[in-house]
């Protein structure tokens, strides 16, 4: 049946075995001995003209150095996490396991949580976006691929101790079950356990089974558990082995014929690792907003680095109980998880390496079209048709972006519903957008990740000026995320002096992606799009003496054609006052964003009366503790004859504007609120 069986292992076995124990040995602090005894094996096997042998030596040589080269994890004592309302047994394996880990990893925790219980709660936004660029991000996200590559190393120990094939198939079957319950079965794991039971069961009755009906029964956890759809790791899971199952067909097919020993090993995983990345590229175009070109390299360098080092964080995990083998384990696994950054880190800095795009909903789909094409390209031994309807899609991506989204023009606001915060986006008459502020940062992300990019990427258009009323999180939160991922073509910012982090990563994620910075200073004007855009505060003079940054507030006058809206960020009486004072003529708008949430430190009488809107907009989370809005003020709004609109009533609101009329949007319900 199997060639391989009751022969020698094959070559790659042998390859990964020499790579970990040269790691291992080189981690216990023999590197040095092992590294002189592998040279000299590696001399003796090139005289004698044993190429295979001599390779061998050179990774296990790799493994020791690498060890060698790097330090042990840092290992402070964590606080336990605390469990979110953990119910089910499976729920509570997770925070065990993950416990665990933060006892066993140190300071590589966050790492390993990713790597084995698809928790990337840990895993900074730059650190992901790393990934992306160098097309590995699938390898943080996935625990379908390592479910995979413990299930492999498990059996390839087995084969190893010549236990026979059926039996290994069953123990090997057991322990990735056992694994996918200790980490708390996320949904990519338990597709993957799923489709491997059943490879080894058709196997198991003699029955072959095309990989595609496992891939099939794998994916209907959806059935048990719908909103897994939705899960990034099982969305790639999914493409991914498609394109794997695809690979191999193709591999198949061209390369066995061509190529034989270590070539055709190494052909074949270039091959897999082009295809996955074409079969993943619309789905990480469109969440992480790049398209790695150099991911099939750096797959190739960091595929093995994975193949090692998620059996050993297994390993570790496993033998949590004995503290001392599994920090052994733990600490083996440091070097690799150093090599696998590494590897990200040299690919993300390749110049040219990934592009960014920020798809719109059509070019994703039609990607999405090219990548079936190609599969099923893969597969056929008549790939012509396939081929051509990959390249119709391909055709539809290259022109949608010219042709015009159907937009009604004019001019929108969008009062984006970011709970407790601000995040206000203008869309000018061309389509494209300015945002004013990116609402709050939490501990697993931001406004802009999850509001804000969603939001613009399925309408289309790119993000002309990126404005911030001031450095408080409840407006800067998700702006590191928003200038990362649609990079606005300028920075307008008020630059009050802050010492918040979350301000300092926003100027550095500027500085590192090329935006172009500019302070506010009143009197600023500028153009977007036919959309005016007067900047009125502040004024370098007034915030020199200002310790509060609510008063440094940016305020900006929108105008487009008779329509003005008034932008005050979180501006209170003080400030207002000093708007009174010096541009009292141009405060006058239709529609104004009212200051802090509707606090009743700010929108003073005079204010409103200069402004005299016809509409105010709210910018306020539902049962804030900090009371917001105020009840004075909305009775001082209602005195002036003021409609207004709140975001924790209304949910996002929409303000079109052709230049003369004004309607509001809200809940599905439309509004004419010219006066
Ligand atoms: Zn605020
Ligand atoms: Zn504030």
């Amino acid at each position: 049946m199997d060639p391989r069986h009751g022969q020698p292992l094959p070559l790659i076995a042998l390859a990964y075995s020499s790579f970990a124990s040269g790691l291992i040995l080189g981690y216990a602090g023999y590197a040095a001995a092992a590294t002189i005894g592998a040279f000299v094996l590696v001399a003796i096997a090139s005289v004698f003209r044993r190429l295979e042998r001599a390779a061998l030596g050179l990774v296990f040589i790799g493994g020791a150095m690498l060890a060698l080269t790097s330090t042990a994890p840092k290992r402070h004592s964590f606080k336990a996490r605390q469990s979110d309302s953990t119910s089910g047994p499976l729920d509570r394996a997770r925070d065990r396991a993950s416990r665990s880990i933060d006892d066993l990893f140190g300071s590589d925790a966050p790492m390993a949580r990713a790597l084995l219980i698809a928790d990337q709660h840990g895993i900074p936004p730059e650190m992901r976006d790393r990934y992306a660029r160098a097309g590995m991000v699938h390898m943080l996200s996935i625990s379908g691929l390592h479910v995979a590559i413990v299930a492999s190393a498990v059996m390839l120990l087995l084969e190893a101790a010549r236990v026979r094939r059926s039996h290994a198939s069953i123990i090997g079957v057991s322990i990735t079950g056992f694994y996918v319950v200790v980490i708390g079965a996320p949904a990519p794991a338990v597709r993957s356990a799923v489709m491997l039971a059943m490879v080894a069961a058709s196997r198991g009755v003699q029955r072959p089974t095309s990989p595609w009906a496992g891939l099939a029964v794998g994916a209907l956890v959806p059935l048990v558990v719908p909103a897994t759809v939705l899960d990034l790791g099982y969305q790639l899971s999914v493409a991914g082995i498609a394109g794997l199952i695809a690979s191999g067909m193709l591999a198949r097919r061209t390369l066995a014929t061509r190529l034989e020993g270590f070539r055709l090993k190494i052909g074949k995983e270039l091959l897999t690792s082009i295809v996955a990345t074409l079969v993943t590229a619309p789905l990480i175009a469109w969440y992480f907003g790049r398209i790695s070109v150099i991911a099939p390299i750096a797959n190739l360098f960091a595929g093995p680095v994975i193949a090692v080092l998620q059996p050993t964080l297994f390993a570790a995990l496993a033998l949590a109980p004995v503290p001392i083998a599994g920090r052994f384990f733990a600490d083996a696994a440091h070097p690799m998880l150093v090599a696998f950054d590494f590897i990200a880190t040299a690919a993300a800095g390749v110049p040219g390496g990934s592009v960014s795009v920020i798809p719109s909903i059509v070019t994703v789909v039609a990607g999405a079209g090219v990548v079936t094409g190609l599969v099923a390209a893969c597969m056929s031994r008549y790939p012509v048709r396939p081929v051509v309807a990959a390249a119709a899609c391909l055709c539809v991506m290259a022109w949608a972006p010219a042709v015009p989204l159907p937009y009604r023009g004019g001019v929108e606001m969008h009062v984006l519903d970011v709970g407790q915060g601000d995040a206000i986006l203008f869309r000018t008459d061309r389509g494209n957008w300015v945002v004013f502020d990116a609402g709050r940062i939490w501990r697993t992300g931001d406004a802009g990740r999850s509001t804000i990019i969603p939001y613009i990427r399925s309408r289309g258009g790119r993000v002309e000026a990126f404005v911030l009323s001031h450095a408080h999180a409840d407006h800067v939160g998700g702006a590191e995320s928003v200038i990362r991922s649609l990079r606005p073509r300028v920075f307008w910012d008020s630059a009050f002096p802050q010492g918040s982090g979350v301000y300092e990563q926003t100027l550095l994620a500027a500085r590192e992606t090329g935006v172009t910075w500019r302070r506010v200073h009143a009197g600023d004007e500028t153009q977007i799009d036919g959309m005016g855009i007067a900047f009125l505060a502040p004024d370098s003079a007034w915030t020199a003496v200002l310790d509060d940054p609510n008063e440094a507030s940016t305020v900006a006058l929108v105008t487009y054609g008779s329509s003005r809206f008034l932008m005050v960020g979180d501006a209170e009486r003080d400030e207002e006052a000093w708007l009174n004072e010096h541009s009292k003529t141009e405060l006058r708008a239709d529609v104004l964003k009212v200051g802090h949430h509707g606090s009743s430190t700010s929108s003073t009488d005079p204010f409103l009366a200069a402004v005299n809107p016809a509409l105010a907009v709210i910018s306020v989370g539902a049962d804030n503790t900090y009371g917001h809005p105020s009840m004075d003020v909305l009775a001082a709004l209602s005195r002036l004859g003021t409609r207004t609109a709140r975001t924790d009533i209304a949910g996002t609101i929409v303000v079109h504007s052709d230049g003369r009329k004004l309607t509001m949007e809200a809940g599905g319900e439309r509004w004419d609120i010219s006066r």
